[in-house]
């Protein structure tokens, strides 16, 4: 099977050829247009912008994900979209171009979940088999999914407000670093030392794989008003101290409540689940290292993708699509684009419009 996959849900545009076999998958291409540089004086997705330069990239994509794969459009056998959730200018630019490419060449349409893309992602780089958990963290994103099927998942727990993301970013702006600030405030705690400053870890006093992110940045506030008020301004220590002592912070509450999603699958299991991770957050070494660490000691296999496919892109789209696609699910011309789309929803409800 053999599956075109077109992501559009946030600012990046991406299209992706992918071939599914009986277990894993080959990706035949994997093309992926960044718009930083589009972004960058903003200091955010503006989403206007996103979905103008998604529209001029889309064609674009597709061309060069067939070309590279060597693929005329008329050799693919679905085309799977990203419907949601995300920004809804981008993902209803996504969603026109495959319904287009659809009703051309009568090509089956099959409407994907970002987060399912995500979430099957170890599927397509380890032929991992159900059930696993999931911990997906990136700028928007923080939740910890149990994985049953390839339509079939389980919130077990998340974040109550920020993302992690979201909080190295923030951080990365109170300290006055670039954006993004995930990679910059890594860099900055490499120099580091992670005892200076002893930060917060919200809700690890409480049951559960609950998270909370926005109390970190405070904190993060806090200390740099207290240096400043000190001493006048922050020195490069005190930066690369603080950024240290943050990601620390939040490295301990991904890794501890991770540990508590796995006893809880353990215990209605009876079996160890797998564990993989996704999304921008998991790039992040010092916290790559702990959760190794909590899954080794749980004898959980950690399957950790390789970073392209842990940020957004079209192949995971196109597999998902295509997992999906085999189970006999398909869209229609009513499939529309959706901003809000929880993954922890009946299969049923898995699609935009189709059945
Ligand atoms: P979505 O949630 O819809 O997938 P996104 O674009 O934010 O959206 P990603 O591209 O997966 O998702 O992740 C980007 C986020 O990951 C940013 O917030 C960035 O700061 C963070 N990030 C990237 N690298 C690192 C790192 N080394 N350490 C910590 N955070 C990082
Ligand atoms: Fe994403």
């Amino acid at each position: 099977l053999t599956v075109l996959g077109i992501e559009s849900s946030c600012d990046d545009t991406a299209a992706a050829v992918v071939r599914l076999r009986t277990s894993g998958a080959d990706i035949l291409s994997s093309v992926v247009k960044g718009q930083n540089n589009l972004h960058a004086v903003f200091g955010g997705v503006v989403p206007e912008i996103a979905a103008r330069a998604h529209v001029e990239q889309l064609d674009i994509c597709v061309e060069e994900a067939l070309a590279e794969a060597n693929k005329r459009l008329s050799e693919v056998d679905a085309i799977a979209v990203t419907a949601g959730p995300g920004l809804i200018g981008g993902v209803l630019s996504g969603v026109m171009c495959a319904k287009g490419l659809s009703a051309g060449t009568g090509i089956p349409l099959i409407g994907v979940n970002h987060l399912a893309g995500h979430a099957l992602t170890p599927r397509l780089t380890d032929q991992v088999s159900y059930p696993y958990v999931m911990l997906l963290v990136s700028g928007g994103h923080c939740q910890l999914l149990l994985v049953s099927d390839c339509r079939t998942f389980r919130r077990i727990g998340g974040t109550i407000d920020d993302a992690p993301g979201e909080a190295f970013d923030k951080t990365a702006r109170i300290l006055g670093l670039a954006q993004p600030g995930g990679p910059s405030v890594e860099h900055e705690a490499m120099k580091g030392h992670v005892k200076r400053f002893t930060f917060p870890r919200p809700l690890l006093d409480r049951p559960g794989s609950d998270m909370s992110f926005s109390g970190l940045k405070t904190a993060v506030i806090r200390t740099r008003d207290s240096i400043v008020a000190d001493k006048g301004g922050l020195t490069d220590q005190d930066r690369s101290d603080i950024c240290a002592g943050f990601q620390d912070a939040v490295a301990d509450v991904l890794a501890e409540k991770t540990r508590r999603a796995l006893q809880e699958v353990k215990t209605e299991l009876g079996k160890n689940p797998a564990f993989s991770v996704a999304g921008g957050v998991a790039s992040n070494a010092k916290i790559r290292a702990k959760l190794e660490t909590v899954s080794s000691a749980f004898g959980a296999a950690f399957l950790a993708p390789p970073l392209a496919l842990c940020t957004d892109n079209a192949a995971m789209i196109a597999y998902a699509g295509g997992e999906q696609f085999q189970t006999g699910m398909r869209s229609d011309m009513t499939l529309s684009a959706r901003p809000r789309w929880p993954l922890d929803t009946t299969s049923a409800s898995l699609l935009g419009g189709g059945k």
